[in-house]
């Protein structure tokens, strides 16, 4: 590295910061207008998520990377709150719900200035339920004078309340301290699985996709008795099933099985639950309907368990329907619409008839091999070589930039960093992945590939 112009301080740094497997997730909870989406766009440090109280404002994006004294983590934001027909409790109730499944620390932001209502109740009860650990926030507590509504919330039962106010960023440093104690360094579903625990699988997809026919029809009499697995302590929305010999972890199939009619707010619902899950998963199983066109909703899932960083495989179900038009035409849907999955293992079955389900656990594991490739420093940097020697760099203002040496930094996704002595293209990024995919597989996931230049 030294020889290159970079020094071995700076090479570890970048190493570090790009070699991190999955983050820990940390939810944002609490009645609507107590001020969360506030909170979030100050612990993001960036004004990304929709601030107004707008109601029927529906977001694409619940989670956010983010980073306070040096750690990383997710956030989930759970601001996106309609009103619907379950009523504000249960709706308030129905979203925290999703967004602690996933989670592995919540932050409860009340208003302080309005003091605990039925509704924060309601969030309480839930957080004693699940168990994980709980950051009170104050919230809008504005100044010095605000403290004493803050003291108030002590009579919630969950520990010191924290007076924050989000808006000025009062108090947020303390509290994003406590929230670091609560965080466990990697996914506290990470360690399950590196105690060799089931792998987890997200079945997901926009309704009417067939997931709930198609757990069932996997299913079928392989359902595993909890207590068979000893020491398997189980979400009661997760379900272990065997296949192919092998217990795996169906996460959040109450959200597959469960009708839950709710009309507006929909669109918000399924995404928060679609985020949680993929969170709590190592491998999404993207289900889409292939007697239908190819839907933006579909894209926009897709594009949830890509950037969440997962092992993809994408299920086409309803093969059974399919007339030889309408195989034509899919086939060039998936080529325009789901090219930035093209590297991801696909099965086409069909729920009904039971067709090609013997195909998708060795696609789930050709992804999840992919996922968790580790590639030598040696080979990669050998191949890096011969690509750059092969296919240089454009020159641009009558310079070079040439990639010198790279590392790959982490697994689960894998995730690359290279060294160049020059901005490097996207163009010419893409490229590399291109190349890399080639050469090394990684089948089924997604890469990172972060680019250092020398000073
Ligand atoms: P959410 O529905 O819980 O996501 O709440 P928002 O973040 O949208 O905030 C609701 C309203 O409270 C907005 O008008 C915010 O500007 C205001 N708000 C949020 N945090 C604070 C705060 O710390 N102090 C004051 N005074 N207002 C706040
Ligand atoms: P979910 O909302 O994604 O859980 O979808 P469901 O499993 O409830 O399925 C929606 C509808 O599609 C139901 O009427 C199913 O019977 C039907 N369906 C699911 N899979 C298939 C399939 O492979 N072929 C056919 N023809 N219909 C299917």
């Amino acid at each position: 590295a030294a020889e290159e112009g970079f020094d071995i301080e700076e090479v570890e740094g970048a190493i570090e910061e790009a070699g991190h497997g999955p983050l820990p997730v940390l939810a944002v909870v609490g009645r609507p207008n107590v001020g969360k989406s506030t909170l979030v766009n100050r612990i993001i440090g960036r004004r990304e998520a929709v601030v107004e109280d707008k109601p029927g404002v529906t977001r694409d994006r619940v989670t956010y990377e983010a980073e306070w004294a040096g750690r990383r983590f997710k956030v989930v934001d759970t601001g996106g709150w309609e009103q619907d027909v379950l009523g504000i409790d249960a709706s308030v109730a129905a979203q925290a719900e999703y967004a602690i499944e996933a989670a592995d620390a919540v932050v409860f932001v009340v208003d302080a200035k309005v003091g605990a209502t039925d509704t924060d109740e309601a969030v309480v009860r839930l957080l004693r339920k699940a168990g994980k650990p709980v950051v009170l926030c104050a919230n809008k507590v504005d100044g010095p004078s605000g403290e004493a509504d803050a003291a108030y919330l002590w009579s919630l039962g969950l520990g010191e309340p924290h007076p924050v106010s989000a808006l000025h960023g009062r108090g947020t440093g303390d509290m994003l301290d406590k929230v670091l104690e609560a965080l466990p360094e990697a996914p506290a579903q990470t360690f399950g699985t590196a105690l060799g625990g089931p792998r987890r699988i997200a079945l997901i997809g926009r309704p009417n996709v067939g997931k709930s026919s198609l757990l069932n029809k996997v299913a079928g009499e392989e359902r595993v008795v909890v207590n068979e697995l000893a020491g398997t302590t189980r979400d009661p929305v997760d379900e272990l099933i065997e296949l192919g010999g092998v217990t795996w972890k169906f996460v959040d199939t109450a959200g597959i099985r469960k009708r839950v009619h709710l009309q507006q707010g929909a669109d918000y619902y399924a995404s928060l639950r679609t985020a949680a899950a993929v969170e709590k998963a190592e491998v999404a199983v993207v289900l889409i309907d292939a007697s239908e066109s190819i839907s933006v909703q579909d894209q926009r899932i897709v594009t949830m368990a890509v950037e969440a960083g997962r092992a993809i495989v994408v299920a086409y179900n309803k093969w059974d329907t399919l007339d030889e038009e309408r195989r034509y035409y899919l086939e060039r849907e998936i080529e325009t619409e789901l090219g930035q999955v093209a590297w991801a293992p696909r099965v086409n079955v069909s729920a009904q008839t039971g067709r090609h389900m013997e195909k998708l656990v060795p696609a789930i594991e050709t992804a999840l091999a992919g996922w968790e490739t580790r590639v030598p420093t040696g080979r990669l940097n050998a191949f890096l070589g011969e690509l750059v020697a092969a296919h240089p760099h454009p020159v641009r203002g009558g310079k070079q930039p040439r990639i010198l040496f790279g590392t790959q930094a982490g697994t689960k996704p894998p995730r690359f960093v290279l060294f160049a002595s020059g901005f490097i293209e996207a163009g010419y990024r893409r490229f590399v992945e291109r190349r890399l995919r080639e050469e090394f597989g990684f089948e089924g996931t997604p890469i990172h590939i972060s680019v250092r230049v020398r000073e």
